[in-house]
């Protein structure tokens, strides 16, 4: 196999500056044989959610076969890097499986928070790195502005940059010429002993674990004995080929390859993006740089609202954690829920991701507690406990002091904004440490924040205060002391377990009158009065009351229609069945959720 003519790359941006479209492109003019209705979403997002919200979760790859202006036939590997801030790993490892990298500039928006933070990633990686000016059929584009901010801003070469159109077409065939022209092929050699990067994987109903890596040394060849260096777990493989808008096999792969693999995996945890395949019989002396343990950063647990639905919400998890390696949990039980699952996420799109999927694909109505970060909890007898849990919270008493983690928080916003934003930040308990005018119109802001401020709704006000246009970018970096007390609920004085809290004591008094009012709006009126309270230890922060009321759906048809009615009161149930009990107030299932949102 002539690995000269392989290219490997993948395609970044900030969302929406037309990644997937470029991709569709890419794959109709290599003729792959897919013909996309108007109303059909791009090729390569799979699912429903990635759809609906129009970004990619899960990394993607397909190979291209590709005939270029020198005659030849090249193999051009596109690897699809997923679109959010809470996948940045994901990104780091399919970004290392190329050579180059597209990086996509929107021509009416022009370069974001996203396009720098992927540009230092690619740039880390070493890959060459071409700039592409996308949707330059809009009558909004402004290229020579893009162009400055390509070479102002990014330090990239205005020479090598592509104008396309990932809409019409328009320049896709200029930018595959640059991909064979300015990517260098894969180096690496078949003699060497196989070392194979894993930079997804997913589950399929027939074959069970299918593993997507770059092969960078050596030959992966079906039957062979390998290992997954990190997890130290063996399997014989299966099945090995490449990504065509399906799996074709191929039998093995070549260093510089990219492609799939098979091996009767039983065991997702033992398939770890960023680790190295090798060869049992030929080992690697070490495996490939980078593999990092991913932890997640929220948590929360999860409780079908029915509690007969348990054994179904079991199976659920298991079946999207095939899927989903990042996703962890472990048994958990409230008082007030019954049995369920504490479950830990990479963030919260990643939660609501879950969420989706359970309700969706397994049709099972659930119910998430009060997503929590970590925390690290020193006490007084010298322990050090992590939790992430308001309900294991040890007595205040005994806590030393508790510290929460920080994030580097990332916003790049027109000028005319940046005070109204510094005002957000702040408010979300921000500390600037760096503020730089990129050009004229254009602020980069630097923050240091408490993570657990900017999990639930600081993008969306961010957004709405920018009228959508500051972006924004962060990654973990540590932990800081801070002042924390758990607030409990009360509804009709009984504790909610579910809705307890950790929070920050500044925020306590706030938070409190928050959820409470929140609830009133969530909890319909119920045959009594029902007192909902917010309390820190036992003094009561915030009191609301919702009143009595009956409410009798079938008054509005006057007799007859026993159809409508009964039609009417099925309504009813059903929306009985998404309501949890909790002694003796229903409460709604999307309640649970909805009192988090802070305003
Ligand atoms: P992604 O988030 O980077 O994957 O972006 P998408 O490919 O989903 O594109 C975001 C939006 O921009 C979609 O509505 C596309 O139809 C639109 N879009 C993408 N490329 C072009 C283009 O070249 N011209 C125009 N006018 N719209 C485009
Ligand atoms: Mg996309």
């Amino acid at each position: 196999k002539d690995s000269s003519l392989t290219r490997n790359f993948c395609i970044i941006a900030h969302i929406d500056h037309g990644k997937s479209t470029l991709a569709d492109r890419f794959i109709e003019k290599a003729k792959l044989g897919v013909t996309r209705g108007p109303a059909q979403s791009q090729i390569l997002d799979n699912m429903d959610i990635e759809r609906e919200r129009g970004i990619t979760i899960k990394s993607q790859a397909v190979t291209i076969p590709y005939t270029a202006k020198d005659g030849k036939t090249y193999e051009l590997n596109l690897v699809d890097t997923p679109g959010h801030v809470d996948f940045s790993y994901e990104v780091s490892r399919a970004i290392s499986s190329c050579e180059g990298a597209l990086l996509l500039v929107d021509a009416s928006q022009g370069v974001e928070a996203q396009t720098i933070a992927n540009l230092y990633m690619a740039v880390e990686h070493n890959l060459t790195v071409i700039p592409v000016i996308n949707k330059i059929d809009l009558a909004s584009a402004d290229i020579p502005a893009c162009l400055h901010q390509i070479d102002h801003d990014l330090g990239l070469d205005t020479d090598l940059t592509v104008q396309v159109s990932a809409k019409t077409g328009v320049g896709v065939d200029e930018l595959f010429e640059s991909i064979v022209t300015n990517i260098e092929p894969p180096q690496g050699s078949d003699a060497a002993p196989l070392q194979a990067l894993i930079f997804d994987s997913h589950y399929d109903a027939y074959r069970g674990v299918i593993v997507h890596c770059r092969v960078v040394e050596g030959v992966m060849k079906v039957g062979d004995e390998i290992t997954f260096m990190h997890s130290d777990a063996s399997y014989k493989l299966e099945e090995v080929g490449i990504f065509q808008l399906g799996l074709v096999k191929t039998g093995e792969l070549h260093y510089g390859d990219v492609g799939y693999c098979v091996a009767g995996v039983k065991t997702i945890s033992d398939i770890r993006v960023g680790d190295t395949i090798t060869s049992v019989i030929n080992p690697a002396k070490s495996p490939l740089p980078g593999f990092k343990d991913v932890k997640p950063v929220v948590f929360s647990s999860i409780y079908p609202v029915d509690t007969n639905d348990y054994e179904e919400l079991n199976d659920a998890i298991e079946r999207l954690k095939l899927n989903d390696a990042s996703l962890i949990y472990e048994k958990d039980s409230s008082a007030a829920l019954g049995f369920g699952f504490r479950c830990g996420f990479l963030g919260m799109l990643h939660l609501e991701v879950v969420q989706e999927r359970i309700e969706r694909e397994f049709n099972l109505s659930i119910v998430f507690t009060s997503p929590s970060v970590s925390y690290i909890v020193h006490m007084r007898n010298g322990d050090v406990l992590h939790i992430d849990n308001p309900l294991t919270y040890p007595e205040p008493m005994q806590v030393e002091y508790a510290e929460e983690p920080y994030i580097r928080a990332n916003v790049i916003t027109p000028t005319q904004y940046v005070g109204p934003i510094i005002t957000l930040c702040m408010e979300k308990r921000g500390v600037q440490t760096g503020m730089n005018y990129l050009d004229e119109k254009r602020v980069e802001l630097v923050y240091d924040m408490p993570l657990a401020e900017v999990l639930f709704d600081f993008y969306d006000r961010l957004k709405s205060i920018s009228r959508g246009y500051a972006s924004f970018d962060y990654e973990v970096n540590g932990y800081k002391k801070t002042d924390l007390v758990r607030m409990d609920i009360l509804v009709n004085g009984e504790p909610v377990d579910a809705l307890s809290q950790l929070v920050f004591r500044g925020n306590s008094q706030k938070r409190g009158r928050q959820v409470c009012s929140r609830l009133v709006g969530e909890i319909p009126r119920q045959q009594f009065k029902i007192a909902i309270q917010a309390a820190i230890g036992g003094t009561i922060v915030s009191r609301e009351t919702i009143n009595a009321y009956r409410k009798d759906v079938t008054a509005k048809c006057y007799g007859g229609d026993i159809g409508r009615k009964r039609k009417l009161l099925d309504k009813q149930k059903e929306g009985k069945k998404r309501m949890k009990m909790v002694g003796n107030v229903e409460i709604p299932q999307g309640a649970f959720l909805a009192v988090l949102k802070s305003d």
